[in-house]
C-alpha cells in the first residue's frame, strides 16, 4: 500500500525549525510534487519520509503503517537523487542487481547458503540466478537500457545514468518512489525527455511518487498534485491548474508561473464586479472580497495589447493605458514590457506571422477580462 500521510510534522535542527506543522495526504498511485525555493524544507520532508531524518514531532504513515520508528531500509521506499549515486566500477546490470541481490541474500533462498562473499563473487562472475537476471533485464528494458547492460556506468551520459538510478530504485518494487531533484544535473533538452520518461513509467506502474523540485515548470508538467512550500510551511496544495488559476497568495502567484502583481484598494462594487484602484489603473474584477487592500494578480497571457486609438467598450472589458518599453520576439509569442503608472507589466501575446509588433515608446491600450483580474 503506497499512500503517504503526514500529520503535524515538525523538524528542528538545534533551535532552527526547518519544518512547521506539515500535513500531507498523498494517495496511492499519485504523482505528487514538493515545490519551493531553495531552503524551504523539501529535502528535509523527503528525508523524514524515507527515514534518513527523524521528525521532532508528528506522525508519518506509509499505507496503514506508522513509520517514524521503522528504519529506512524497512520502509519500502525507493530513492532517486540528484547525484545518481551509482557504483562507477560496476556495470549497468550490476548496479541495478546490487540491492536485489543483497535483499535475496537475506531471504530464505538456497543461494543464501553460499554466504555473502561467495554470493558477491558469483555475481561478479555473472552467475546471477535466473530470477534476478530476468527481473533486472525487464526493468532495464523499461528504461530503454537493456542494450547497455554490460557498460560501466561511468561510460554513460547523464540521462542514461539517471535512468540506471531509476531502474535501481524500481527493481525493488517499492511502495513509494522518492525523487529528490532527479533532473537538476541534466541539460534542458534531456530534462524534457526525462520528464516524459519518468511520468510514463510512473503511470504504467502506478507507483506512488513524491518528486522534489524547485522548478515550477517541472512540477506543473509532471505532477497530479503539487504542494508549494515556503520557509518550512506548506502554503498551498492543489492540482497544477488549481495553483495556476487560484493562487492563494502573491508568493504562489509569483512562484507558479509568471504574474503581474499590483497593489490595489477596493473602491466598492459596480454591476456585480469589485472595483479596484491603484497607481495608474482602475479595474473591475469578478473576485469578491471583503478586504480593502488587495494584491491584484494578472497573468501576462490574459492581457491583450491594442493600438492607443482603438475604440474599446469599457463596459465589456478592462482597459488600461500604457507605453511599450520593450518588445521581445520569442517565436510563437511576443513579450511586451509595458509601463503603467509606476508598474512595468509583462504581457504575452500570441504572434502570427506578418502581424504588427508594437515598438518601444508606442502608446497602447491593454485589455483584461474581468474574470482574469484576480484579487488576493
Ligand atoms: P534545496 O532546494 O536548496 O535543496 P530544500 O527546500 O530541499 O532546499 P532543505 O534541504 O530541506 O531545503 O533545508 C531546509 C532548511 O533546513 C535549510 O535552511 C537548511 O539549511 C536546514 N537544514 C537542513 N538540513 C540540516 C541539518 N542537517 N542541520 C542543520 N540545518 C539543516
Amino acid at each position: 500500500m503506497g499512500s503517504v500521510r503526514i500529520e503535524k510534522m515538525t523538524k528542528s535542527f538545534g533551535d532552527f525549525t526547518a519544518l512547521h506543522d506539515i500535513n500531507l495526504d498523498i494517495k496511492e498511485g499519485e504523482f505528487f510534487a514538493l515545490l519551493g525555493p531553495s531552503g524551504c524544507g523539501k529535502t528535509t520532508t523527503m528525508r523524514c519520509i524515507a527515514g534518513f531524518e527523524n521528525p521532532t514531532s508528528g506522525r508519518i504513515y506509509i499505507g496503514d503503517r506508522e513509520v517514524e520508528k521503522i528504519p529506512a531500509n524497512k520502509r519500502n521506499c525507493g530513492m532517486v537523487f540528484q547525484s545518481y549515486a551509482l557504483f562507477p566500477h560496476m556495470n549497468v546490470f550490476e548496479n541495478v542487481a546490487y540491492s536485489l541481490n543483497i535483499k535475496q541474500l537475506n531471504a530464505s533462498n538456497p543461494i543464501k547458503q553460499m554466504g555473502i562473499y561467495g554470493r558477491l563473487l558469483s555475481s561478479r562472475l555473472g552467475k546471477y540466478p535466473a530470477d534476478i537476471r530476468n527481473k533486472v533485464m525487464e526493468i532495464l528494458k523499461y528504461v530503454e537500457l537493456d542494450n547497455h547492460a554490460d557498460r560501466l556506468t561511468s561510460e554513460l551520459s547523464g540521462g542514461q545514468q539517471q535512468r540506471v538510478a531509476l531502474a535501481r530504485a524500481l527493481v525493488m518494487e517499492p511502495a513509494v518512489l522518492l525523487m529528490d531533484e532527479p533532473l537538476s544535473n541534466l541539460d534542458q533538452k534531456l530534462r524534457h525527455s526525462m520528464r516524459n520518461t519518468i511520468r510514463k513509467i510512473q503511470q504504467d506502474l502506478g507507483i506512488t511518487t513524491i518528486f522534489v523540485t524547485h522548478d515550477q515548470e517541472e512540477a506543473m508538467s509532471m505532477a497530479d498534485r503539487v504542494a508549494v512550500m515556503d520557509k518550512g510551511h506548506i502554503v498551498q496544495i492543489g492540482t497544477p491548474t488549481d495553483l495556476y488559476s487560484n493562487p492563494s497568495s502573491p508568493f504562489i502567484a509569483d512562484f507558479v508561473g509568471t504574474s503581474n502583481i499590483l497593489e490595489g484598494t477596493v473602491e466598492g462594487e459596480e454591476n456585480g464586479f469589485t472595483v479596484v484602484k491603484g497607481e495608474g489603473f482602475l479595474l473591475r474584477s469578478s473576485t469578491k472580497t471583503k478586504k480593502k487592500s488587495v494584491d491584484v494578480i494578472i497573468r501576462p497571457e490574459h492581457v491583450k495589447v491594442e493600438a492607443a486609438d482603438s475604440v474599446i467598450d469599457h463596459n465589456e472589458t478592462n482597459v488600461i493605458e500604457g507605453t511599450v518599453i520593450m518588445s521581445t520576439y520569442l517565436g510563437s509569442i511576443v513579450r511586451y514590457d509595458v509601463q503603467v503608472g509606476s508598474y512595468q507589466l509583462i504581457v504575452d501575446t500570441t504572434y502570427s506571422s506578418g502581424a504588427n509588433i508594437f515598438e518601444e515608446g508606442k502608446k497602447v491600450k491593454l485589455t483584461v477580462e474581468h474574470e482574469r483580474v484576480l484579487l488576493i
